[in-house]
């Protein structure tokens, strides 16, 4: 069975296809700068040593979706898109969908109901949708939302202390997202835990370019950091996280800012950014070698709001057998996740100095009645794990707490 899956931003198409027998990806690649004056191709396959890179104009998604197509062709990966078993999309909000979707008018029209709610992104994989419907118009699409995983959230954490009336009107509630690295982590943990998912409790820290933390129990999501937007929750490399509310009204009365200002600021030009000018954990840590006081403090706030939220999500969990790190800082930061879990040992949370230094799966010492583990995340899998079971009919919710690979 072969699986295209396409992620989809507003002037860029990121493709995975995957032979599901073996898990295998045939080929991959980044479309950029659609609609700009020149676009970017870096195209790869299983048949080549080097990606194929190009600059070319590409006006469209459609386009973009054309392209990819030759590709496949050309490198002899596919004979034609009409013999793909399906193509999964990312789309990052679902509302209150709490599992991946074959789509269909009605299932697009849900969609677009949820651009009110993620005005950048929804457009964007929308966009991508409606190419790969021309290209392919016999192949089943599947809409993945990083939204559904968090849908098994409790009234008491996904509700905000805002009039309800109001709040059911405008569907203001936490949804959460990165609910698929979520998800894809919390199972491949339970693999390693040698224990079913839905007898894990876990806490999962998807520490990237955005960062969230869910607090899984039994194979469940019952709360994350991120909320009605991606910009609640833990710091980020430009978003704010965690704020008082009444910062935005202060910005607007004292510096006559527009909301859309204040909007950029809070999402482009905060977390590591606006504390010490990069949005880069690797230059934050450059910086701090080099004495800057600023990326210390940046370092510093970073840690610490992480350990708030293992605090927090401990309490509520009760009993946690694992603590998850993943994406590119979770991945790779011996010190981030050091310095999140110093001081945790009264939680049996206990890091091993020299395996947390290898990135190894376990990072946990021996004494730590907690599992500390790494595990590199892998959305592009789960949104093809996902797509294949809808195709096949098996409709498992994404939350459904199974150990399902
Ligand atoms: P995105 O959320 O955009 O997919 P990634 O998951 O790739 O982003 O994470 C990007 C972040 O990971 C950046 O802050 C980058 O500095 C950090 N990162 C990547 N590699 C390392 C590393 N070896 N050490 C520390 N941080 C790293």
């Amino acid at each position: 069975m072969k699986i295209l899956v396409l992620n989809s931003g507003s002037s860029s198409i990121k493709f995975q296809l995957f032979s599901m027998k073996e898990r295998k990806v045939l080929a991959s690649g980044l479309i950029e700068q659609i609609g700009e004056p020149l676009g970017k191709i870096k195209l790869n396959s299983l048949h080549r040593k080097e990606p194929m890179v190009q600059k070319l104009i590409i006006p469209n998604h459609e386009h973009g979706i054309e392209i990819i197509s030759s590709f496949l062709i050309d490198d002899k990966i596919i004979e034609s898109l009409d013999k793909l078993d399906g193509i999964g999309h990312r789309v990052v909000h679902g509302g209150e969908f709490n599992e991946a979707q074959l789509i269909n008018d009605d299932i697009m029209q849900e969609i677009n109901k949820n651009i009110s709610l993620a005005p950048i992104h929804n457009p964007a994989n929308i966009a991508g949708i409606k190419a790969a419907e021309i290209e392919a118009p016999n192949i089943p699409q599947v809409a993945v939302f990083d939204t559904a995983f968090h849908q098994t959230m409790p009234p008491h954490a996904y509700t905000y202390a805002l009039p309800y009336d109001l709040c059911q009107k405008l569907h203001i509630r936490r949804y959460g997202f990165h609910g698929t690295s979520h998800k894809y982590i919390a199972e491949e943990a339970a693999k390693i835990l040698k224990k079913p998912l839905s007898k894990c409790n876990l806490i999962t820290l998807h520490l990237g370019g955005g960062a969230s933390v869910a607090a899984i129990k039994n194979g469940k999501c019952i709360d994350t950091s991120m909320g009605l937007s991606p910009l609640e929750g833990l710091i980020m490399g430009t978003r704010s996280g965690d704020l008082d509310p009444a910062i935005i009204f202060y910005l607007k009365r004292v510096e006559n800012l527009k909301l859309h200002e204040i909007d950029t600021i809070l999402n482009k030009q905060s977390g590591l950014k606006g504390i010490c000018g990069t949005n880069d954990l690797r230059e934050v840590q450059e910086k701090m070698k080099d004495g800057d006081e600023r990326a210390k403090l940046a370092f510093d706030m970073f840690c610490y709001h992480i350990k708030k939220y293992i605090g927090s999500y401990y309490a509520v969990l009760g009993r946690v057998d694992a603590i998850i790190f993943t994406g590119g800082i979770g991945e790779n930061s011996a010190d981030v996740r050091y310095q999140s879990c110093e001081g945790l040992s009264h939680l049996g949370i206990i890091l091993d100095k020299k395996r947390n230094s290898t990135n190894s799966t376990h990072i946990e010492s021996k004494k730590s009645v907690v599992k500390a583990l790494v595990i590199p995340t892998n959305e592009e899998l789960e949104i093809a794990k996902l797509t294949q079971r809808i195709i096949q009919g098996q409709k498992i919710p994404q939350n459904s707490g199974c150990l399902n690979n």
